[in-house]
């Protein structure tokens, strides 16, 4: 078993973001949502982990729902690291008063660290500006804790307590000044070593995967995507000829994929089977309006096809690429809310009668391209940005029709062809087009012309937990624009879209 660092999850915004730091810092670290896990599941998980941080979260301490869990680590004796919530939570069971806070503080807040000499506060200055978000404050420290920083709105902004620590803040958003600092020290303070390298689990995973499937057959449905792949690789490198891998054509892809990966998977001894299926996704999709409808149709018909691939093979297994934010973004997580429907998890139907092997679902996509570095799985496989499994059925608004993917098949070729010819692909994470449900209109030829709004999206992340646009040159946005109104028939405008994740997500759907 290895050391872990378990992070408790009590609906905040941002705990995925404090597993995604922790890992940063070179330790494993898990999420594990509070509401609706039993209790002797998160006692076991506490009683593992060389220590617990307890995330914010929308309910108020004096509600009581979460004191027994508090009880637990504290009689645990574990190192615990209390964020937002957690923090006021641990300073109540220990005997603290919380309370409405007098001022409450969102946004960016200054503080006052009053124990420099903490080893909590290692390196970092005296007055920082950290990010809140907050209506209610621990008002009194438990008795015998010190206190070891204030801000206006909260007198007792940080906290300790023999071995553990509360901080009002949220140390783990980039926002706040030596944040990942204050985590790397806590870390230290722990004493767990800093040798989580996902590249290391090969081994471990090839492991699993052969002990899940037993000497049973799996089918892998395979994108070309980094993802599938390295699930894929990994299956085959446990089970040889016993997995299956497939291609599943759904007539969705952008343009040049999956094709062009067929031929690089089968060089890495991937030998794929295409399955042609592209009918009867349109035959479903048809009339189909809604997003999460539209995730949930593909889900279906993905998943029928794969049932009978997986009976002419005598499979009762399928790999898939899931991967950890998909996990956390279909709603992993009771407590906090669903964000998306995603195919791989929630989108298979009830009842779907295969048995998923899932290996990289406690992965973050950064480190599933290092693991597949590892295995051989080629560049242009691991450089190759991601795409949601409905491919461009999400990336369509309203209806898809055959003749709106050619649409936004073109455009979106144009898009990679012109950002890739400035060589700014491994710069940043993904740069497609959306047809927009929008109609406007254009001169083409002298003659009004109404037709198709494109809209082009390019975004800069780490692991699309979050992610900023890019500021792509003004030239380079004139030409991807100009090419796509000449070239695409029936798109007379072309948008840029400049919003940034969060609020909004960076497909369309
Ligand atoms: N609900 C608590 C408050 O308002 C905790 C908020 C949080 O964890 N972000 O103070």
């Amino acid at each position: 078993m290895i050391d872990y660092i378990l992070v408790l999850d009590f609906g905040g915004q941002y705990a995925h973001l404090i597993v995604r730091r922790v890992r940063e810092l070179g330790v494993y670290s898990e999420l594990l949502s509070v509401d609706g896990t039993q209790l002797e599941v998160l006692k076991e998980a506490i009683r593992g982990a060389r220590g617990v941080i307890l995330s914010g979260g929308p309910s108020s301490v004096w509600e009581g729902k979460h004191d027994e869990i508090a009880r637990i680590i504290i009689e645990e004796g574990k190192p615990a690291l209390g964020i937002c919530y957690g923090h006021q939570l641990l300073a109540r069971v220990l005997g603290g008063v919380v309370d409405k806070a007098r001022k409450p503080e969102f946004g960016p807040t200054i503080v006052s660290i009053k124990a420099r000499d903490d080893p909590l506060f290692n390196g970092i200055i005296e007055t920082i500006v950290v990010w809140m978000s907050h209506n209610d404050a621990v008002l009194e420290p438990p008795p015998g804790a010190s206190i070891l920083a204030v801000s206006q709105g909260s007198p007792v902004a940080a906290f300790k307590y023999g071995n553990i620590y509360g901080v009002q803040w949220h140390p783990e958003v980039v926002h706040t000044m030596f944040g990942l600092k204050l985590i790397d020290n806590w870390l230290k303070i722990v004493g767990v070593e800093r040798s989580w390298k996902p590249e290391d689990m090969v081994g471990k995973l090839v492991d699993s995967i052969r002990e899940a499937v037993g000497d049973g057959l799996a089918i892998a449905a395979v994108s070309g995507g980094v993802d599938s792949t390295t699930a894929a690789l990994l299956a085959k490198r446990a089970l040889g000829d016993r997995l299956i891998p497939v291609v599943i054509d759904h007539g969705l892809h952008p343009a040049g994929e999956p094709w062009g990966s067929v031929e690089l998977l089968r060089k890495v001894g991937l030998d794929v089977k295409v399955v042609k299926a592209d009918d009867r996704f349109f035959e479903a999709l048809k009339g189909v309006v809604d997003p999460e409808e539209k995730r949930r149709v593909f889900g279906r018909v993905y998943a029928e096809v794969l049932e009978e691939v997986a009976e002419q093979h005598g499979a009762e297994y399928l790999v898939q690429g899931t991967i950890y934010p998909d996990v956390i973004e279909s709603g992993g997580r009771p407590g906090s809310s669903i964000i998306k429907t995603h195919h791989n998890v929630a989108g298979l139907p009830r009842g779907f009668k295969l048995k998923l092997v899932e290996p990289l679902k406690w992965f973050y996509k950064d480190e599933v391209r290092r693991i597949a570095s590892r295995i051989g799985v080629p560049k242009e496989i691991i450089r190759r940005q991601p795409i949601p499994g409905p491919a461009l059925a999400v990336r369509i608004e309203g209806e898809v029709t055959r003749e709106k993917v050619e649409v936004v098949r073109k455009a979106d070729a144009i898009v990679r062809e012109e950002i890739e010819a400035e060589g700014l692909q491994d710069r940043l994470w993904q740069y497609f087009a959306v047809l927009t449900a929008s109609k406007a209109t254009g001169v083409k030829g002298d003659r009004r012309a109404y037709g198709y709004v494109v809209a082009v999206r390019a975004v800069i992340s780490v692991d699309a937990m979050t992610a900023s646009i890019a500021r792509l040159k003004w030239e380079l946005l004139e030409r991807i624009a100009s090419r796509i109104v000449s070239e695409v028939p029936g798109v007379v405008r072309v948008v840029y879209d400049i919003t940034s994740k969060p609020p909004a997500t960076i497909e369309w759907e």
